[in-house]
C-alpha cells in the first residue's frame, strides 16, 4: 500500500485529535525510522522523549520476548516476580522509598495527585475537601478531564468542563508567586522542572531550589512532572539534578520503557506514600509484569549505556552548533541536553515539513517552536548530518 491509502483510511475511520506530519512509518532502529516506502528519517522527536534508548533496543526487546512468554498479566489481586524488583530498580537509582506503578504519564500525574490530596488530609490536617494544590501557567501534564482543567491552554479545555476545583495557576518560574499563592490548604506544588510542551521553556537558574525551600518551610509536597524531561532526556537522569534538590514526589513515564511498552509511576518517601492503603486507588495493567520487566532492562541499559552522559555531552555540542545558525528566522535556541527548542519568528510547522523533506523528523510545539530531542543513542555524526540539513531549511524559510 502507498503512503496515502495508509493517510486516507486513517482520516476515514480513525478519530482526528491529531495532526500529525504525512509520514507512514513502517519500522525503525535506533535513531532513525523508515516509512513505509524505505525512505529513511532521523527521529528528533523520540516519541515526545518515550524512546530515549533508541527505538527497538535489542536488549529491550529480548527482555519483551522473553517475558511475554513466561506471564504478561497477573492484576495486583495477586502478586508477580516483576514488580518488587521493578520498586527497588527504581528505589536504588532515585534514593525514593516507595514507588507506585501505572501505565500513561496523565495516570501517575492524577496518582499524584491523589496522593498529594490524602497527604494534606490525612498528614498535613486540611479541613474536608479544601485541599489546594498549585500548577503553573503554559503546563502540560495530560489529558484527563481532572488535568485540562488546570491547563491555561485554551484548545485543552475548551468543550470538556465542568471542571474540577482545587488548583491554583501561578506564572512559571517566578517563586514569589508561589509563595503568595501558598494557605494553610495548600498540599502541593506541581511543577515541569522544564517545560517540554509549552516550548522548551527553562526558568532562571535557582528557582526549582527556591521553590524547594519554600514548599519545605511551608510544608507543602513539591511534585515535579519528569514525564519528559527525565530519564536523562536534559544530560541528569533526572532535570531536578540540575538543581541539587529532590522534590518530595517524582513522576515518570515515557523512556521508564524505552518506548516499547506504557509504564508509569510515582514515587516518594514512605511518609507520603503511606497515606495509600488497600483499596485506595489502582490500575488492572499498572504493575504487570511484563511491562515491570521491560522497564527494568529500559533503566538498566540507560545506565549501561552511558546514556544520560551522552545527551549531556552531545546536547551541549549541539546546542552550540544551532546557536551558530545566523538565521532571520530564529529569535532564540535554547536547551538543557538533547533537548532543543529553537524559537522562530513565524510558524514553525512548514519548517517541519521542509525538515521532514530533508529526512528529519521533528515537531512543531506552540506554533513558533521546533522541538529537537532525539533518542539519546544517536552520534555526533548524526547530528552533523541533521545540523546541515537544519541550516538549509533555516536559510530557505527565513
Ligand atoms: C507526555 C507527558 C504527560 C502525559 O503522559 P502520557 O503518557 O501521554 O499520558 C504528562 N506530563 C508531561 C510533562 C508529559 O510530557
Amino acid at each position: 500500500m502507498q503512503a496515502q491509502e495508509y493517510i486516507d483510511l486513517e482520516s476515514q475511520y480513525g478519530a482526528h485529535n491529531y495532526h500529525p506530519l504525512d509520514v507512514v512509518i513502517d519500522r525503525a532502529e535506533g535513531a532513525w525510522v523508515y516509512d513505509v516506502e524505505g525512505k529513511r528519517y532521523l527521529d528528533c522527536l523520540a516519541a515526545y522523549s518515550a524512546v530515549n534508548q533508541g527505538h527497538c533496543h535489542p536488549k529491550i526487546l529480548q527482555t519483551l520476548e522473553e517475558q511475554a512468554r513466561k506471564v504478561t498479566l497477573t492484576s495486583r489481586a495477586f502478586r508477580n516476580a516483576q514488580l518488587p524488583m521493578l520498586c527497588k530498580d527504581l528505589h536504588d537509582l532515585t534514593g525514593f522509598d516507595m514507588v507506585l506503578p501505572m501505565n500513561s504519564g496523565t495516570e501517575a500525574v492524577e496518582t499524584a495527585i491523589k496522593v498529594a490530596r490524602k497527604w494534606g488530609y490525612k498528614i498535613k490536617g486540611v479541613p474536608q475537601d479544601k485541599a489546594e494544590i498549585i500548577v503553573c501557567a503554559n503546563n502540560f501534564h495530560g489529558r484527563t478531564v481532572t488535568i485540562v482543567g488546570f491547563s491555561t491552554d485554551d484548545q485543552y479545555r475548551d468543550g470538556f468542563g465542568p471542571f474540577a476545583p482545587g488548583f491554583k495557576v501561578i506564572p512559571y518560574g517566578d517563586a514569589e508567586a508561589l509563595r503568595n499563592a501558598i494557605t494553610p490548604n495548600t498540599c502541593a506544588f506541581l511543577v515541569e522542572p522544564i517545560q517540554g510542551e509549552a516550548g522548551i521553556l527553562i526558568p532562571l537558574e535557582g528557582f526549582l531550589r527556591e521553590a524547594a525551600e519554600i514548599c519545605q518551610r511551608n510544608r507543602v509536597l513539591l511534585m515535579t512532572d519528569e514525564i519528559q524531561s527525565g530519564l536523562g532526556r536534559t544530560g541528569k537522569l533526572f532535570a531536578y539534578m540540575h538543581e541539587g534538590i529532590t522534590p518530595d514526589v517524582l513522576i515518570v513515564g515515557k523512556a521508564l520503557a524505552g518506548g516499547y511498552y506504557p509504564v508509569s509511576a510515582v514515587l516518594a518517601s514512605s511518609e507520603i506514600m503511606g497515606v495509600i492503603t488497600p483499596g485506595d486507588h489502582g490500575s488492572t495493567f499498572g504493575g504487570n509484569p511484563l511491562g515491570c520487566a521491560i522497564a527494568r532492562t529500559a533503566l538498566r541499559v540507560l545506565i549501561e549505556e552511558k546514556m544520560v552522559e551522552r545527551s549531556a555531552e552531545l546536547g551541549t555540542y549541539f546546542l552550540s552548533r544551532l546557536r551558530s545558525l545566523r538565521s532571520a528566522a530564529i529569535k532564540e535556541v535554547r536547551g538543557k541536553g538533547l533537548w532543543i527548542g529553537i524559537e522562530l519568528h513565524g510558524k514553525a510547522r512548514p519548517c517541519c515539513e521542509a525538515l521532514k523533506d530533508e529526512g528529519i523528523l521533528c515537531k512543531e510545539t506552540h506554533d513558533h517552536v521546533i522541538r529537537i530531542g532525539p533518542p539519546l543513542v544517536v552520534t555526533r555524526e548524526e547530528l552533523d548530518w541533521a545540523f546541515e540539513r537544519i541550516a538549509k531549511v533555516m536559510e530557505e524559510n527565513r
